[in-house]
């Protein structure tokens, strides 16, 4: 469980995309929230939906995986 082990809640300083696992420096669950990236993004339903409850308000998917999804969102799937 990566929450446990490398997710320290409050620093804000290791996270983890929850949806690809590669660091991401995402600021929500601590008292900078209000200036992460993801505070200025419209995310998609679709890939809120792909992060697992737990993780939800704990943190964004990273930058990465909001670019990968958002062109694939775009693309008519086939
Ligand atoms: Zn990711
Ligand atoms: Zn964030």
């Amino acid at each position: 469980m990566w929450l446990s082990s490398k997710v320290r809640n409050g620093d804000g300083l290791v996270m983890e995309c929850p949806i690809c696992k590669l660091a991401n420096a995402c600021l929500a669950g601590t008292p900078n929230v209000s200036s992460c990236w993801c505070m200025n993004k419209q995310f998609d339903e679709w890939v809120l939906s792909q992060i697992p409850e737990q993780y939800k308000h704990k943190a964004c998917i990273c930058e990465a995986c909001y670019v990968k999804y958002s062109e694939m969102l775009q693309k008519p799937q086939r």
